[in-house]
């Protein structure tokens, strides 16, 4: 593993070891990371690095790409497959390419986009002033409701009534339940927008049914292929054919240059991966373990956002343990729990420090972790958030984490010869 790395860029080596060791020897519970295959990480360490590919399969602006075009081609037919999409893009190098380009397919500059905000889950480009689409585009955010902290569905039809955005936006990155796409698309209908879901965050629980699927109701989808789809980072746009040659031409020529054919290869065998039926079973999994662990949190004394789960993640409100998002976050990693701060809905604290954090099961279900781990991982998070000041504490969870860690092995060679390396 690694050995040309090894000799030839001994520091990149040594990083790269090292990140192998944090990641198998601590639990991930950032809700938007994922651990891919061996075979994805074969896919995309492939030579399909090497190939230009401007233009799709059948229409390139390069020559030799007869390979490359097979790969691509067999990535946008299981994606459509997985999701029943009609059209599938799979260039998008991210989630916020996907975006840019979905948006420009559909809008023009300056139309108006109606989103969630991100105080209230939604996600930097769906709206934010610091992201280009808060200045691209005029901009009407909906949000949750103070007393449930559900979507607030009532408000979100009294401003696209009022409002009459281009495009009715749905989809969040820091929200515990499902959506009624249904009540979205018919007020989409109603005031003349086009439906767009940016599905990111839920994609593989939508592709087998535990969330519902966007596809069903929404014009354009948007999605990462790296979170709960468990795919390579990346982005990929789903639409209904009428709007597929916008979305492509907005993609190439319109923001990218050659698509990035290593990680399409890496999408494609994701995508196959998760059109087995074992997909099912560890989506089915992953809602499990964020329920168990869902409510030994509530049961220590941490407040959930909305009151539990619905979906692969948690909003944790720590002020009533006496701790801000901040602190939680740093004596979480202390004790070798891996998340991340979060705002939540109405927070009173600035948002570098938050009064949340927010986890997330899809990694630690990869593992092979089930409700048995869940609970103690939510004992140990308790007990880190109560003694956050105490060190030596975290320490004793820090160890106890290290052992679960070894009992559910995750890329074991790769760790094997970063441990061995780092002995020597
Ligand atoms: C993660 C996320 C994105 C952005 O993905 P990147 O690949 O990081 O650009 C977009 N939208 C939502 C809802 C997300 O959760």
């Amino acid at each position: 593993m690694l050995e040309h790395v090894v000799a030839s860029d001994p520091e990149v080596a040594r990083a790269i070891q090292a990140e192998t060791l944090r990641q198998t020897g601590t639990l991930e519970m950032i809700a938007s990371e994922n651990f891919v295959s061996e075979a994805v990480l074969e896919a995309v360490g492939s030579v399909l690095t090497n190939k230009y590919a401007e233009g799709y399969p059948g229409k390139r602006y390069y020559g030799g790409c007869e390979h490359v075009d097979v790969v691509e081609e067999l990535a946008r037919q299981r994606a459509c497959k997985l999701f029943g999409a009609e059209h599938a893009n799979v260039q998008p190098h991210s989630g916020s390419s996907a975006n840019i380009a979905a948006y420009y397919g559909i809008m023009q500059h300056g139309d108006k986009l109606m989103g969630l905000s991100l105080a209230h889950g939604g996600h930097l480009t769906h709206g934010h002033k610091v992201n280009f689409s808060g200045s691209h585009f005029e901009i009407i955010h909906y949000q949750v409701k103070p007393d449930t902290e559900l979507i607030d569905y009532d408000q979100v039809a009294e401003l696209a009534r009022q409002h009459r955005p281009k495009v009715l936006l749905a989809g969040y990155s820091a929200y515990p339940r499902t959506l009624d796409f249904e009540f979205f698309r018919k007020l989409a209908d109603e005031v003349g927008a086009i439906f767009m879901v940016d599905m990111a965050h839920f994609a593989g629980l939508a592709a087998v049914g535990l969330h519902p699927n966007p596809v069903q109701f929404a014009d354009v989808v948007t999605t990462t292929t790296h979170k709960t789809l468990r795919g390579p980072r990346g982005g990929m746009i789903l639409c209904k054919e009428a709007f597929a040659k916008a979305i492509d031409k907005n993609i190439f020529p319109g923001y990218q240059g050659g698509p990035l054919m290593h990680v399409i290869a890496g999408k494609a065998v994701a995508f196959q991966e998760a059109l087995q039926p074992d997909f099912r079973t560890y989506q089915e999994q992953v809602v499990k373990n964020a329920r168990q662990l869902a409510s030994t949190l509530s049961e220590g004394g941490a407040r959930l956002v909305t009151g539990g789960t619905d979906n692969h993640l948690m909003l944790v409100d720590v002020t009533p343990l006496g701790l801000t998002g901040r602190d939680a976050e740093a004596a979480l990693e202390h004790a070798g729990v891996t998340c991340n701060k979060n705002a939540i809905p109405f927070d009173k604290n600035p948002p570098a420090v938050c009064s949340g954090v927010r986890l997330g099961t899809p990694a630690l279900t990869t593992r092979g972790m089930k409700e048995e781990q869940m609970k103690q991982i939510g004992l140990w998070i308790v007990e880190a958030l109560q003694h956050a000041q105490d060190s030596s504490r975290l320490d004793k969870i820090r160890g106890q984490v290290g052992e679960l860690c070894r009992q559910h092995p995750l890329y074991a060679s790769r760790a094997q010869a970063a441990l061995a390396a780092a002995r020597t």
